[in-house]
C-alpha cells in the first residue's frame, strides 16, 4: 500500500496546502482518510477525483470534512459526464447524528456508519477504530493491507496510554503534533512534539510521521524534540510526502 499526505495542516490551510487528509492506495482501491480545507484541489496533483472510492472521516471538525461538500459535486459533475457510476462513499461515525446526516448525497454520494465494535472492509484494506480524547467525538483509524503492512492515523486527540494496544507495533504511526514540546496541549485536545513521540516510542511503532502541524513555530524543532523521546525513523508531513511498505 501507498499514503500519500495531501494536507498536514491544523486548523486552516496556509497558502497553496490543505488541512488533513491522506490517500491511501493499493493496485485496486483509492481511499481517502478526511478530507480537509484545500484537499481537493490538491488531490488533482496525484489522481482524478472520479478515482476515490471511498472517505473515511475521523470526526466532524473543519480541518477534517471541510472539503467532502465539494468532493461530492465533482461526483455529481462526473458521475452526469459518465466518467464513472459509481457513487462516493462515505464513512463516519455516528456518535455526531446530525452530521453524520449532512454526509450523504443520493445517488452521488453513499453515507455509511463505522463504529469501533467490528472491523470496516474496503478492497483488500481492513479498518479498525478507536475513540480518541478530544472536545469532538473522534476516532483514531488502523489501517491494515492485504499485503500485512499497518499503520495508525491518530486523527484529534490528547495524549491518551488507551492507543496504546492500538497502535502497538504498527509500521506506522501518523501522529497529530500540534504543540511543541514546553507546551500544554491537552487543554486543546492535541498532543505536542512530546507526547506524539512518546506514544510512538510506547506502542513501538516502527516510524513516526509527524502531522496536523501548527501555524507557530519551526517544524523541523518537531522532529528535534521528537527524537529526544523516540528512537526510530521520525519524519515530518509535507505536501505529497509518500509512505509505502511495498507499493
Ligand atoms: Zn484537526
Ligand atoms: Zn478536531
Amino acid at each position: 500500500m501507498k499514503v500519500t499526505v495531501i494536507g498536514f495542516w491544523g486548523a486552516y490551510p496556509e497558502q497553496n496546502s490543505a488541512t488533513s487528509c491522506y490517500l491511501l492506495e493499493d493496485e485496486n482501491t483509492k481511499i481517502l482518510l478526511d478530507c480537509g480545507s484545500g484537499a481537493v484541489s490538491q488531490l488533482q496533483n496525484y489522481i482524478n477525483l472520479w478515482e476515490i472510492d471511498a472517505v473515511i472521516l475521523s470526526h466532524y471538525h473543519h480541518d477534517h470534512v471541510a472539503d467532502v461538500g465539494v468532493l461530492t459535486y465533482s461526483r455529481v459533475v462526473d458521475m452526469n459526464l459518465k466518467k464513472i457510476d459509481r457513487p462516493l462513499q462515505i464513512f463516519g461515525h455516528q456518535d455526531d447524528f446530525p452530521a453524520f446526516q449532512q454526509l450523504g448525497k443520493e445517488p452521488y454520494a453513499k453515507a455509511f456508519p463505522y463504529n469501533d465494535k467490528a472491523p470496516l472492509k474496503i478492497g483488500s484494506f481492513t479498518f479498525n477504530f478507536h475513540k480518541t480524547t478530544h472536545p469532538a467525538p473522534c476516532y483514531a483509524i488502523k489501517v491494515q493491507s492485504a499485503d500485512g503492512g499497518t499503520f495508525v492515523y491518530t486523527a484529534d486527540t490528547s495524549y491518551d496510554e488507551s492507543l496504546l494496544p492500538f497502535i502497538y507495533g504498527v509500521d506506522l504511526l501518523i501522529a497529530e503534533t500540534s504543540f511543541y514540546e514546553d507546551q500544554d496541549a491537552r487543554p486543546y485536545g492535541h498532543m505536542n512534539s512530546k507526547e506524539a513521540a512518546t506514544l510512538a516510542a510506547k506502542g513501538n511503532v516502527n516510524e513516526l510521521l509527524l502531522t496536523h502541524l501548527p501555524h507557530f513555530g519551526n517544524h523541523d524543532n518537531l522532529v528535534i524534540e521528537s527524537k529526544k523521546y523516540y528512537l526510530g525513523k521520525v519524519r515530518l508531513a509535507a505536501t505529497g510526502a509518500r509512505w509505502t511498505n511495498n507499493y
